[in-house]
């Protein structure tokens, strides 16, 4: 504290991230990186342009990397926004579409950057309480919040809602904003981009982080009907000329290009996280159906917090969060095979041993 912060400094609880150690070398699993690398022609493209154009500003449009997305999207280049990651865009969602005072609606159990956001920005959030067994239930957004956002698939639990459940949601609140952040889409969940045309009231945001390894490029982008976009660009405007970086835009745009390798890398982790699950299903684990990168698992023999301590201290990272609900599940983010063979290993041997 100092007589200097303003209030919403002095009250805000900012966000936490999973930790990016430097103690020693992990098999880290905690903040759902890709396990392989970017692209090699994004590695070239990235290199193409690290040299003396670095003496000059970004294009502040990013225009080519909106043309390369709209082509891969269908959509037009005016329903493209791109930023520094997806939290920026997030975070851009709050002073783009509403006011200090309004009500924002997500699930209980989610992405915590949300609250934290709504905080920044003065908001009231109401949630609504998931199913017993994690999913979300729709209908229990209520009518009469400013907006909807909605994590598909969730996180930290992994359960994707089908697209149908969606377009019922829009239309129950079509003069309400509903943002769909789908930062693990891709890896086997439904996609709301084809419902932009058809639907205003709907923004979808992604990142570059997860599938296409680039979470140190700091990339996001959304989508939706041109006037969202306006204002998320009439925000960013009001903020920063240059959140995307030359090297970042360039990389980008490979990563959208190199479809086969997209695809390659999508395919090698679902069949991973498909046999990791299997594998942990039969050591006794309770396997929520992950459509993302990851896996939420607990043990009915085992606490979440001393798995988690005895998986670090082996030098496997994961993650473990203390909220309410989820305090016995473990989020384990889906690395290559040899990784996920440690894993088993590790948790087999620790079961054997504490298991009466
Ligand atoms: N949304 C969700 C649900 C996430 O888990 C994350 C990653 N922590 C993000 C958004 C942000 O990703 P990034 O800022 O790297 O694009």
């Amino acid at each position: 504290m100092n007589r200097f912060w303003s209030d919403t400094v002095r009250n805000i609880l900012p966000y936490i991230p999973g930790e990016q150690p430097k103690d020693k070398k992990y098999i880290k699993l905690n903040t759902n990186e890709n396990p392989y690398p970017p692209s090699p022609k994004v590695l070239e493209a990235i290199r193409q342009e690290t040299g003396s154009i670095l003496r000059l500003y970004p294009d502040p449009e990013a225009s080519s990397l909106k043309e390369t997305l709209s082509d891969f999207y269908q959509v037009r280049a005016n329903e493209v926004f791109v930023g520094n990651g997806s939290d920026e865009i997030l975070a851009f969602c709050f002073p783009a579409f509403f006011n200090a005072g309004d009500v924002i609606s997500f699930p209980e159990i989610t992405y915590s950057f949300y609250p934290v956001y709504a905080d920044l920005f003065g908001l009231k959030c109401e949630t609504i309480a998931l199913n017993r067994d994690f999913t979300v239930d729709l209908s229990k957004f209520p009518e009469n919040v400013d907006g909807i956002l909605l994590a598909n698939p969730n996180a930290p639990t992994g359960i994707a809602v089908g697209l149908s459940e969606i377009e019922i949601l829009l239309q129950k609140h079509n003069d309400k904003l509903v943002i769909i952040d789908e930062a693990y889409v891709d890896f086997g969940a439904e996609s709301a981009v084809p419902l932009i045309k058809n639907y205003e009231n709907l923004l979808v945001v992604q990142t570059f982080s997860k599938s296409r390894s680039l979470a140190g490029l700091r990339v996001g982008f959304a989508l939706g009907n041109k006037d969202l976009i306006e204002a998320l660009n009439r925000v960013k405007n009001s903020f920063n000329s240059y959140t995307v970086d030359r090297i970042a835009q360039r990389a980008a745009v490979a990563a959208v290009r190199d479809k086969e390798y997209f695809t390659e890398t999508l395919n090698r982790i679902i069949k991973t996280r498909e046999e990791t699950a299997k594998r942990l299903i039969s050591l006794g684990f309770n396997v929520l159906p992950s459509k993302t990168n990851f896996l939420f698992v607990s043990h009915d023999k085992i606490s979440g917090r001393e798995l988690f301590s005895r998986l670090r201290h082996d030098g496997i990272l994961v993650r473990h969060f203390d909220g309410e609900g989820i305090e016995n599940y473990l989020r384990i983010t889906i690395g290559t095979d040899e990784e996920m063979e440690v894993l088993v290993e590790r948790l087999q041997n620790f079961l054997r041993n504490s298991i009466p």
